[in-house]
């Protein structure tokens, strides 16, 4: 395999569900002639989850098993699916104490819904929900449903304390922002176990920790949204977050509409700002993955703003027609080298 070489997930097949749901979003890539990490994958959170490291295979097996009960754990406290879950009792209007990971997972999505604007909006599940987008049923919804759901979101409070006193329902999706807390907290695990380096990726939201033994830096691919089993181009990185958001990553198609997964809170339809991808490097994933949902419906201008006012973060935007930008930060420490036909670059 050589460096830019597609990582081994890159083939795995795509759900055969109407709602076609890209397994794999971002790689982190190795090259030949490197130590091996050990690895291991999971299918939870919607995607496919793996745990790479570099450490001693009986403690690898150990730490990364630890790692992957953390982010089931998670996956059970921040989905709706889970009946008990406190996102599907607050929608079924019970009284829910946030404290612990729900409160840190809103509190990081609520930091990225104000300096959006709402761009970002935890309070989007029963559109979520119209759309089938969670699950394996998306439908397009007819407008009178969605204007009487959005109308319903426009009265909702969404909580700001610790304590939700119960009575309306509270419909609060965290899907665009719960993959990459359970990435940041896989990684506190591994590391607090004592793995020196590794990658936790969680289908395109990932963190790398430690220096990659052999060249210290790791590859990073960001696919290609037109034909996604290739790449846009490659970011060399030292340890950071990255997380993608893309209108080929989870979508139904419908009388010949395509329909994906990211929605814009303004109209209660798939965002339609002119991006096909958004690429958000942060220190930590919770603020990398709601970045990249927050940019992907913001559009390009105002989607770079919030990432040039935002300390540590920087991006990689790609337009519907192929081009390329860039935040000003990379190339300074990040590299980023373009690699498919036909993408241009205004970086
Ligand atoms: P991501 O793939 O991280 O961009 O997140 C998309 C997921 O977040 C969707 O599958 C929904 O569960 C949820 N979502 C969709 N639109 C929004 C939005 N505008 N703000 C917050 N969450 C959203
Ligand atoms: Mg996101």
């Amino acid at each position: 395999m050589t460096d830019t070489a597609p990582g081994p997930a890159l083939g795995e097949p795509r759900l055969s569900l109407p709602l076609c749901i890209l397994l794999t979003a971002v790689l982190a890539l190795t090259g030949c002639g490197e130590p091996r990490p050990y690895k291991e994958t999971r299918f939870m959170m919607g995607t496919l989850v793996e745990v790479s490291v570099y450490a001693p295979e009986k403690a690898a097996v150990q730490a990364v098993s630890r790692a992957f009960d953390r982010m089931a754990q998670l996956e059970r406290v921040a989905h709706a699916g889970h009946e008990d879950s406190p996102l599907a009792r607050l929608r079924r209007g019970e009284a829910v104490v946030l404290e612990g990971d729900l409160a840190r997972i809103l509190e990081a999505g609520m930091a990225v819904a104000r300096a959006s604007s709402g761009a970002f909006d935890p309070a989007m599940g029963e559109l979520v929900d119209l759309w089938g987008l969670s699950m394996d049923r998306p439908r397009r919804p007819s407008d009178g449903e969605i204007g009487e759901a959005l109308a319903r979101k426009a009265g909702l409070a969404l909580p700001s304390g610790a304590c939700c006193p119960g009575g309306a329902p509270v419909w609060m999706d965290l899907g665009g922002v719960a993959k990459g807390y359970a990435v940041d907290m896989a990684v506190e695990l591994l590391v607090d176990a004592g793995v020196a380096s590794g990658v936790v990726n969680a289908g395109g939201d990932l963190r790398t920790f430690g220096r990659r033994p052999g060249r210290g830096i790791w590859k990073i691919g960001i696919q290609d949204p037109d034909s996604p089993q290739e790449l846009a181009g490659v970011l060399q990185v030292g340890q950071l977050s990255v997380a993608t958001s893309g209108d080929y990553q989870r979508y139904f198609e419908e009388d010949g509409v395509r329909y994906h997964h990211i929605l814009d809170p303004a109209t209660g339809y798939p965002a339609r700002s002119g991006l096909r991808s958004v690429t958000v490097l942060a220190p930590d994933c919770v603020t990398a993955d709601a970045l990249a949902t927050a940019v992907f419906v913001l559009g390009a201008e105002k989607g770079m703003k919030l990432l040039e006012g935002w300390p540590g973060a920087e991006g990689v935007l790609i337009k519907e027609d192929g081009t390329v930008l860039l935040t000003g930060g990379i190339g300074d420490g990040i590299r980023f080298e373009r690699a498919g036909k036909g993408i241009r670059d205004q970086g």
